[in-house]
């Protein structure tokens, strides 16, 4: 499983809502798997980003699976927390905007207002029930996470926002991008 393995857009199938998992077999861990290496493998062709999260849709699987990098910002971390069946049950503070990327959405950056806190519900590979209160960044990555299993992505949130899209340079940096031009008439996208 390669980063060749994460479907990007206009692959229609990011739009798919994922199916809820009855019960973890082996056919469910090798996803995780897959998930894990696919991410890795992104990371070592990407200068100036981390992988720090990925939803099972990304490698075209409907399940609703989500992994967290432990470390979000160091690539030699390799080690991830698995969520299956993740919900929020609780939203809580301000909604606070801040940048945020997809591996599906290569190269655009967007603006997005999330909640500063969430209560989650999940379970993890052992079936174990897992309830986190999530803050800050960690917060924002359940919520763009979680979204990917509902068939939504960031972009969605800011469509109509002009100010809100910016490209990631060669160098590093991010910058705006011409809302008529690149996104409301990019048919990628949309
Ligand atoms: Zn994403």
């Amino acid at each position: 499983m390669t980063k060749e393995n994460i479907i990007i857009l206009p692959n229609k199938n990011l739009r798919l809502k994922s199916k809820k998992i009855t019960i973890i077999n082996q056919k469910i861990l090798d996803v995780i798997e897959m998930m894990k290496a696919a991410t890795i493998d992104w990371d070592l062709s990407r200068e100036h980003e981390v992988g720090v999260a990925l939803a099972a849709i990304q490698i075209n699987k409907p399940y609703k699976i989500i992994i967290i990098r432990n470390d979000h910002n160091k690539k030699e971390d390799k080690t991830f927390k698995i969520f299956i069946n993740p919900t929020i049950t609780k939203y809580e503070g301000k909604q606070l905007e801040d940048y945020e990327g997809c591996l599906s959405v290569p190269d655009i950056y967007g603006k997005v207002l999330r909640f500063e806190k969430v209560h989650i519900s999940a379970i993890d590979q052992n079936a174990k029930q897992v309830k986190i209160i999530a803050e800050g960044f960690l917060a924002r990555i359940f919520q763009h996470e979680i979204d990917h299993t509902k068939g939504k992505l960031f972009i969605d949130h800011i469509k109509s926002n002009p100010n809100a899209f910016f490209k990631l340079t060669q160098n590093g940096d991010l910058k705006s991008l011409n809302y008529e031009k690149d996104i409301r008439n990019n048919t990628i996208l949309w």
